[in-house]
């Protein structure tokens, strides 16, 4: 049997659930969602595969115009993605299109420049009424003529996935697999602790704390007897911001730890000893140096 496999770029404004469908596709939560925009920071590498296809998932942070040296490095992650794509994949949220004025400006002509299959995805097909609001959408991303097909989905519901899949199935190039059938991500387990961490900030605390938060694995030793041993650095930019992440008599900290715990030990399916730590580097985003040490 002749196999296919290919990269698949998902790109999308904040929020309009590329993390989530990146994780119902691949059948794992490898990509931290939350209600919040701009949850994920790095491409995130998703690997699904079929009888015969392979498609490897690269989960990016949403399109925006970057205002932070760390959203720089961000959008330079979505290019790289787009770059090394056989297909991209374009999520567009039915509640928040607005003909014209929806996609950042552009990203349409760097869309239409890169000689490749692009599908457009319409999101959150749950939220519309009824088929006539998915219509005028449908209809508008035709009349851009860049998208070779056009599938409305929720991902949410899980509707239409599997029609989704086919339509990319089609478009993968022919060739070998590039990973094994049963993996589901090339990422390292200390990635996802991590970003399990950090999704816990971005879940317990308002305003720009979870903007301002990195979380570093210090140490992580995995033991064949008894619990394994994860520590991680919270890293802020402010002393205000870490009296925030501590909380009052270490409260909140501790809430970060309990819940970040149980949402590892699911993960890796083993018991874990967690140890936080809050340190402050100020200013972080905006610096080269420390965005290129946590990895950016
Ligand atoms: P990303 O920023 O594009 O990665 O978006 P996320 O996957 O993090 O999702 C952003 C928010 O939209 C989360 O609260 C999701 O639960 C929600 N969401 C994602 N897909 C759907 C969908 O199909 N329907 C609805 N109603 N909400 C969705
Ligand atoms: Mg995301």
């Amino acid at each position: 049997m002749n196999t296919k496999a290919g990269y698949i770029a998902i790109v999308g404004k904040p929020n309009a659930g590329k993390s989530t469908l990146m994780n119902k596709i691949v059948g794992a939560k490898l990509s931290i969602v939350t209600p919040k925009p701009q949850t994920t920071r790095k491409k995130v590498l998703g690997i699904y595969t079929g009888e015969s296809t392979q498609m490897v998932f690269l989960d990016t942070p949403g399109i925006l115009k970057p205002r932070y040296e760390m959203q720089k490095s961000m959008m330079d992650y979505v290019d790289s993605a787009m770059d090394e794509a056989d297909i991209i994949a374009v999520i567009v949220d039915v509640e928040k299109y607005a003909k014209g004025k929806y996609f950042p400006l552009g990203f349409k002509s760097a869309l239409k420049n890169l000689n490749k299959p692009k599908i457009a995805i319409i999101n959150k097909i749950d939220t519309a009424a009824d088929r006539k609001e998915i219509l005028p959408v449908m209809g508008d991303l035709l009349t851009e003529e860049i998208f070779d097909e056009i599938v409305p989905i929720s991902a949410l519901n899980e509707t239409n996935i599997a029609e989704l899949i086919s339509v990319l199935e089609e478009r993968l190039p022919e060739g070998p697999f590039f990973y094994e059938a049963d993996l589901i991500s090339s990422q390292p387990e200390r990635f996802f602790v991590a970003e399990l961490i950090r999704e816990r900030v971005f879940t317990l605390f308002e305003d720009e704390v979870p903007y301002s938060t990195e979380v570093n694995i210090i140490e992580f030793k995995e033991r064949e007897n008894g619990k394994w041993y994860i520590s991680a650095d919270i890293i802020v930019e402010r002393d205000t911001q870490k009296r925030i992440i501590i909380g009052s008599k270490g409260e909140k900290i501790k809430e970060i730890g309990q819940s970040a715990r149980l949402e590892i030990e699911e993960h890796v399916g083993l018991e874990i000893f967690l140890n936080l730590f809050v340190k402050v580097r100020k200013d972080w985003r905006d610096n080269k140096g420390m965005l290129k040490s946590f990895g950016y």
